[in-house]
């Protein structure tokens, strides 16, 4: 019996030993995956169409919190189309709309053009997070200051002076830390939440406008938009 106890024993412990082993290659596998993939093409990342569940939490977001109507904008401050849809649609979608109450609007940081993309989306978060008043202003003038030519996306324009140019603008009241978490892209956490959302839902172009779940062929098209927010607010 002493002997049979011992061959269970050992058994086990070989078992043990053995899962103990699939265990670690496994997950030196996915440790060594991780490491290696480069961004900002992650193929790890879950992907979804189902626009209705993009997570909006923590995203800036204009408009009453009980608005019918939920437009999501996925864009980037270097990007010229982002500019135009923010300088001519997008006060024409807060007068008709977002001031009645029928609409919030959310923006989400898609880094596209590199390193000033994410001076523009960092300096943003800062000001999101320590002012959120003043964020839409500060959006804005960033906008603004992008020059108005389509190359834009190569232009270096984007400097720490733009950044403290539009937190006056915007009266931000710490320009300094503005500025500084730009140019030390502090605000890593909530940017790689954003490339995170940008990849799980597959985002390919900017502006990319989802209006209650519903990608819009034509985000420049202010009909288009219109329309689809009078057919979502029914
Ligand atoms: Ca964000």
């Amino acid at each position: 019996m002493k002997n049979r106890g011992n061959i269970i024993f050992a058994a086990v412990l070989a078992a043990i030993v053995i899962i103990a082993i699939a265990l670690m290659a496994l997950f030196g596998q996915k440790d060594s995956s991780e490491s290696s993939s480069t961004a900002p093409t992650n193929t790890a990342t879950e992907t979804s169409t189902d626009y209705k569940k993009i997570d909006t939490d923590g995203q800036p977001m204009m408009g009453k919190e009980d608005a019918a109507v939920t437009l999501i904008e996925f864009g980037d401050f270097k990007c010229p189309a982002c500019k135009y849809f923010d300088e001519n649609i997008q006060p024409e979608l807060v007068k008709k709309y977002v001031d009645k109450g029928d609409l919030k609007m959310y923006f989400i940081n898609t880094p596209f053009h590199g390193g000033e993309s994410l001076i523009g989306a960092n300096a943003a978060e800062y000001v999101w997070k320590n002012e959120p008043k003043k964020y839409w202003d500060f959006h804005n003038a960033l906008f603004n200051a992008q020059p108005n030519t389509q190359d834009s996306t190569t232009t270096n324009w984007l400097t720490n002076d733009v950044v403290k140019k539009a937190a006056k603008t915007a009266k931000v009241s710490d320009v300094d830390g503005t500025v500084k978490a730009g140019d030390k892209l502090s605000q890593k956490t909530a940017v790689e939440k954003d490339i995170n959302l940008y990849q799980k839902y597959m985002v390919q172009q900017t502006p990319t406008i989802i209006i209650n779940g519903k990608k819009l062929d034509d985000p420049m098209d202010i009909k288009a938009v219109e329309k689809a927010i009078e057919a979502a607010k029914k």
